[in-house]
């Protein structure tokens, strides 16, 4: 009860519905239409745009809302969400058009709350990553195979099984000395994987994402890195074990900042699982490899989590609105805990931007860089930190931060030039974070397992 207490509180707080929410499944010329009349209502703070384009030829349209749409003001953070990525797990991309048309309508209604997320932050929205799967799964009669069919692309690959394995480079650099982040891509990576998997690649090159989700169904827990156990496998299966990264706590921040907003995932008994605080690490779960929540951890800045959303994949049409107010606050939530840690510019003494310098923090052993603006962001629980801000050609600068429970601390770093008889050494590299890091390694063949995410 009190439970419910809570959730009607969270609900009055966001009171001003959005007008003429359609809960329904839209196929993929209705979702292309609802994206399309987001776009229409609220113009000045929303871009439509494609990342390409499916097997079959439809669309992975992105919904971005900022209050400069279009354009990355510099230490203002990127998120993104991502969902349908299996095509039968469909409560997500509703969710999405949900959220999409909140926004709008709220931003327009003047919701405090709203308008700050938008100003300070860019959001983008992906509501289907295999619109291919999705009409598979759609065009089955019956519910229940409906949750079954359609959950890969149109070559029948898993999307989540497909992106290039780097915990296998990271496992081997652990033992053997070397980086567990913007690890290098293998060579020919671009023929190893989909079109849908190419795409979202190479859009997570163009956007310095700082905060991301990746929405599934088939339980009710929010998953967090690493998705790949660490052990061998012992006669071919990979066994459950806790295989944490070195954000670990924050990371369980993260994931409790979605599943304690959600009506009910917190309670951790969903679906026939038991999970405390309704997070679970993957691979404690079961081991998943080649997914895409550890490669945004391993390839990029961005911090990703995975949530399962609803024990049925293809929840009925009734329940969309009470799967929607029960997620609601737990999706601006999620956004919200994007504005923490630090951030700040990366500049030379002339003021100029330095791309690429690495921010390494003093006892986490996982660095971040600044994107091609300057800017950097580290998400960091609140505490006292060393902070150390390099770049080839310049000196290392280290500061000592303390970081509050409420929004970011910005720290900048100005960067001296490193000199040698007075004359400043050439840069040796401007290289932007994929090609940092380590020299490509041979490693053992990547182990498939199949189930849920
Ligand atoms: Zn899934």
């Amino acid at each position: 009860m009190s439970q419910w207490l809570c959730l009607l509180g969270r609900v009055l707080l966001l009171t001003k519905v959005a007008a003429s929410v359609n809960f329904f499944h839209h196929g993929y010329e209705e979702l292309v239409q609802a994206l399309f009349n987001v776009k229409g209502s609220c113009p000045y703070i929303t871009r439509l745009y494609s990342i390409g384009r499916s097997v079959q030829g439809r669309h992975l349209y992105v919904l971005e809302f900022s209050d400069y749409p279009g354009i990355h003001e510099p230490t203002e953070p990127e998120f993104k969400y991502v969902a349908n990525m299996h095509g039968n797990e469909v409560l997500g991309r509703e969710l999405l058009l949900q959220l999409a048309e909140f926004l709008c309508e709220e931003y327009r209604h003047g919701n405090q709350r709203i308008t700050e997320l938008i100003h300070e932050t860019r959001i983008h929205l992906l509501p289907s990553m295999n619109p291919d799967g999705y009409e598979v799964s759609a065009a089955q009669s019956q519910r229940a195979l409906r949750d079954l069919t359609g959950r890969n692309n149109a070559n029948g690959v898993d999307l989540n099984r497909n992106f290039p394995d780097l915990n296998t480079i990271m496992y081997y650099n652990e033992k053997n000395g070397g980086s567990n982040h913007h690890i290098p891509l293998p060579d020919n990576w671009r023929n190893q994987v989909e079109p849908e998997t190419l795409a979202v690649i190479q859009w997570m090159k163009s956007y310095n994402f700082v905060l991301s989700a990746n929405l599934h169904g088939g339980a009710v827990v929010a998953n967090y890195p690493y998705d790949k156990a660490h052990e061998q496998r012992i006669r071919g299966i990979w066994h459950a074990t806790n295989s944490p990264t070195p954000d670990d706590e924050l990371f369980k921040k993260l994931a409790k900042g979605y599943s304690y907003a959600h009506g009910w995932m917190h309670r951790g008994t969903n679906c026939g699982d038991f999970f405390p605080d309704g997070i679970t690490n993957g691979a404690s779960w079961y081991s998943l490899s080649k997914g895409m929540q550890d490669f945004n951890y391993l390839f990029t800045n961005c911090f990703e989590i995975t949530l399962e959303l609803s024990c049925n994949k293809f929840p009925a049409q009734e329940d969309l609105e009470f799967e929607w107010l029960a997620n609601r606050e737990a999706l601006i939530a999620y956004i919200e805990q994007v504005h923490q840690g630090i951030k700040g510019m990366v500049t030379d003494e002339n003021n100029n931007k330095v791309a690429g310098a690495v921010i390494s923090v003093a006892g986490v052993g996982h660095d971040i860089t600044s994107g091609e603006h300057g800017d950097y962001f580290r998400l960091l629980l609140p505490g006292t930190y060393t902070v150390t801000a390099s770049s080839d050609g310049y000196q290392p600068q280290t500061q000592t931060v303390t970081v509050g429970p409420a929004g970011p601390t910005v720290v900048h770093f100005q960067l001296k030039q490193t000199t040698v008889n007075n004359h400043p050494i050439r840069k040796a590299s401007d290289k932007g974070p994929a090609n940092k890091g380590l020299h490509k390694k041979v490693v053992p063949r990547a182990a498939q397992w199949e189930i849920l995410r």
